[in-house]
């Protein structure tokens, strides 16, 4: 960190800003340059409280040199991570392939969307039981019922499982069932949350907040990777625009510029980005070419009747189309399609725990 000091800052004043940062159990570097005299701080700057500092008489500015996100950064770890989803993996090279209903509906319907995009290659099956629903009197999902729906879909395929996770509360309830938890766009700052799936040890799909910036992204990992839990992959899904032609404005930059600032993996997810069907493939295949780390699709086989986000929803056939896309160009970036575990032939991955399926 370093405090950068008022022209015409006083000896007393510069005195009093280092004794302040001794005092904060570190040293400090003076340098007086012609127009501007430079404190550098030298030790563990968790123990600096920055605001105090700022408010010191004859200090300009107060700059930190290393991010926030100490655990997130990717100066903590320069290695791209590699997240386990139940044998599927995803990051540095490995791509997952989210696909499912915006909602768990009934039965037969989910067994036959998970056929259909388990066909296609997609390796993690995605449906939320708990919906974040801007409407009080809309659909809220399933409940519980919808994870059991859920669990048994997953292990009829093989494929891991993915679904939302709105309240703390249904934390541990949740991971009993599902193999990554979601944590929505409108829950990204919920702190209360995030501590919670901190807590828990099953991988986390974080997506954006419509309005969040990508620092504020990072800092919504930080919280969950400084509980103990690194098994965060991050998902652009789209901000908040000024244009109603799409739902939302896909940040395809987003892709590197978070990678370049984090290990963690990052996915996209067009369907909610966009909120079109027709602009689903492209804005897939967009975000591979920016390097995603993989992609989030949402699948119906009947939009109309879908019980939530039917209209952006792809036709199985259409998300067969893509999927083949997909892989063309997972080949042309020399990545990979994660396969799941029972194809990959190597042991079959711990199952979240079945007690409470009974
Ligand atoms: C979803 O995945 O269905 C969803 C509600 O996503 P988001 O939080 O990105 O809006
Ligand atoms: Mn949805």
């Amino acid at each position: 960190m370093i405090v950068i000091l008022k022209n015409g800052a006083t000896d007393e004043q510069i005195d009093h800003v280092i004794r302040r940062v001794e005092a904060m159990g570190l040293q400090s570097h003076l340098s007086r340059g012609t127009y501007r005299t430079i404190i550098g701080l030298i030790g563990d700057e968790s123990l600096v409280n920055k605001e105090s500092l700022s408010t010191l008489p004859g200090v300009a500015q107060v700059i930190p040199v290393l991010p926030p996100y100490k655990l997130a950064s990717r100066e903590a770890h320069p290695e791209s991570s590699v997240i386990d989803v139940s044998g599927v993996k995803i990051g540095g090279g490995n791509l997952g392939m989210i696909a499912g209903p915006c909602s768990v509906e009934d039965r037969d319907r989910m067994m036959r969307i998970a056929e259909s995009v388990c066909q296609s290659g997609a390796n993690v099956f995605r449906g939320g039981a708990y919906k974040p629903r801007t409407s009080p009197y809309a659909f809220q999902g399933l409940g519980e019922e919808g994870l059991k729906i859920l669990r048994e879909v997953g292990d009829r395929f093989g494929m891991p499982v993915v679904t939302e996770v709105t309240d703390p509360r249904n934390v541990e309830l949740v991971s009993q069932y599902a193999d990554m938890l979601q944590v929505g766009a409108r829950n990204m700052q919920n702190f209360v949350l995030l501590t919670e799936v901190g807590k828990s040890r099953r991988p986390v799909l974080l997506k954006r907040g419509m309005s969040a910036t990508i620092a504020d992204l990072l800092m919504s990992a930080e919280y969950i990777l400084s509980e103990g839990n690194s098994n965060v992959v991050l998902c652009e899904r789209g901000v908040k625009g000024f244009d109603p032609a799409t739902r939302n404005l896909f940040d395809v930059a987003a892709v590197p510029v978070v990678q370049g600032l984090t290990h963690l993996p990052i996915i996209v997810d067009p369907s909610h980005a966009t909120g079109r069907p027709d602009l689903i493939p492209p804005c897939a295949l967009a975000g591979l070419a920016a390097g995603a780390d993989g992609v989030h699709i949402e699948v119906h086989d009947c939009p109309e009747e879908a019980k939530s986000d039917g209209p952006q929803a792809l036709l199985p056939e259409q998300y067969k189309q893509i999927s083949h896309q997909m892989r063309l160009m997972a080949d042309l970036l020399g990545k990979t399609v994660s396969p799941l575990a029972k194809d990959a032939g190597g042991p079959t991955p711990p199952q979240p725990p079945t007690e409470a399926l009974a």
